[in-house]
């Protein structure tokens, strides 16, 4: 397979030279030049999550140096539950993404993107390699559990001072060894402009041997595909029918690969895309221009962006706005809306759920109000524990942390300063 940038003015490359890469030298995401296509039959039974993605994915690698690993890379990094749980009403699920090192979903995608990054190859390079990934919050702690002790790799986590939750933050600054949490004085905007910026710095580039591990990066979409493809085919074997998915959104990479599961022939419904009040992707859907802008601090925050990177790709899919919109769904969820879902949730749902989780339980609600009772699965992306301080005031008692992270939280955590300056970062990755 080949992969094109959105863009269109860049070469076709590799599987490897894509991953690698990160960005399309025209400045635009890789996309598979096509998409293959499989029927619900084409898995047999099978139930478990890294056969399925490798069935999924072989097209996808074929071709590539990358392919023979494949196997192996789906075994190592896919070995996270993610349970489907019926909730206690009708016609709806929750699929739980957060049984992985970290308690968020992105474990999935970091783990992957990271057993492929560690097995290609480059000739004649020696260098150390050092991953940079702005965070904010679950994707640098995915990214440091993913690399943390692999020899030849060092990575360097950018997070906004006071805007990741207190557990975040800990969990952040527990690597240690050769993963560097640099709290930086800024929001996560500016944390991913020094990232751009010292991935396009040809002096330090000409030094440094630089990756990222951002949310645009191919290999972290891919990956994400094979939960839904698991969930979508076990309610299929056992319904007959398709399920829905309702995603809390900030980047747009979670709910981009329900949608590109679904392209290539899963059996998955309606997609609703549940943000916080960053709402420009609500907007856009409800008619409007899409108008990026900064992001706004809210309980979610995780979600905090404004100009949802993975929209290019989900522009580049579709020849028309009408298309796009009528492809999937967009709502938006204010602070006061997330702290109900959440105190209700108990009652209601029979479980807690995280602020990013709640955002999704306010979309199927509307759903429900406005007479829509098709079967959905609300996309729980995060373990409650991890906001302990938004769900303390607002539940009896806030669910204990998982062993994974309770053991992150065991360790000391350290973290260093940053000025929100590229001559103090680039002297920072140099010393
Ligand atoms: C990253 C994150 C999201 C948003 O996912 P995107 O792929 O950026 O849309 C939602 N919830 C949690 C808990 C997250 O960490």
């Amino acid at each position: 397979m080949q992969f094109v940038s959105t863009r269109g003015m860049a070469a076709a490359t590799s599987l490897s030279a894509a991953l690698s890469a990160g960005l399309a030298p025209d400045g635009g995401l890789y996309l598979p030049a096509h998409w293959p296509q499989f029927k619900p039959a084409a898995f047999a039974d099978e139930t478990d999550l890294s056969q399925i993605a490798q069935r999924l994915l072989t097209p996808l690698f074929a071709g590539d140096p990358l392919a023979a690993a494949l196997p192996e890379i789906c075994a190592q990094s896919l070995d996270i539950d993610a349970p489907l749980r019926a909730l206690p009403m009708p016609n709806s699920w929750m699929l739980e993404l957060f049984h992985g090192p970290t308690a968020a979903f992105k474990d999935f995608a970091a783990r992957f993107l990271a057993a492929c990054l560690l097995r290609i190859e480059h000739e004649g390079e020696t260098r150390e390699l050092h991953i940079l990934v702005a965070t904010s919050g679950d994707t640098g702690a995915a990214v440091g559990a993913a690399f943390a002790g692999k020899p030849g790799v060092r990575v360097w986590i950018l997070y906004p001072d006071g805007r990741v939750s207190p557990r975040q933050a800990h969990q952040l600054g527990a690597f240690g060894g050769n993963v560097t949490a640099l709290r930086v004085q800024g929001n996560f905007d500016d944390c991913q402009a020094l990232v751009k910026r010292a991935l396009n710095d040809d002096e330090l580039t000409s030094r440094l041997r630089l990756s990222s591990a951002n949310s645009i990066s191919l290999g972290r979409l891919l990956p994400q595909m094979s939960y839904y493809a698991q969930a979508s085919l076990r309610h299929w074997r056992a319904h007959g029918h398709t399920l829905g998915f309702i995603v809390p959104t900030g980047n747009l990479g979670n709910g981009l690969a329900a949608l590109l599961a679904r392209r290539m022939g899963l059996p998955i419904g309606a997609i609703v895309l549940a943000s916080n009040a960053n709402a420009t992707l609500s907007e856009y859907f409800a008619g409007g221009d899409y108008t990026p802008r900064p992001g706004i601090a809210t309980l979610a925050n995780a979600m905090d962006v404004g100009a949802p990177s993975n929209f290019e790709r989900l522009r580049a899919l579709f020849a028309t706005d009408t298309e796009v919109r009528s492809a999937l769904s967009a709502e938006w969820v204010d602070d006061a809306q997330i702290r109900s879902a959440i105190s209700t949730s108990p009652a209601h749902y029979g479980t807690v759920v995280c602020p990013h989780t709640a955002c999704a339980l306010v979309a199927l609600e509307r759903r429900r109000a406005a007479g829509d009772s098709r079967d959905y699965a609300v996309v729980a992306t995060a373990h409650p524990a991890k906001f302990d301080t938004v769900l303390a005031p607002l539940i009896d008692a806030v669910p204990a942390p998982p062993p994974a992270l309770a053991a992150l939280l065991q360790r000391p955590s350290h973290s260093e300063a940053l000025a929100n300056d590229y001559a103090a970062f680039s002297a920072c990755l140099l010393r």
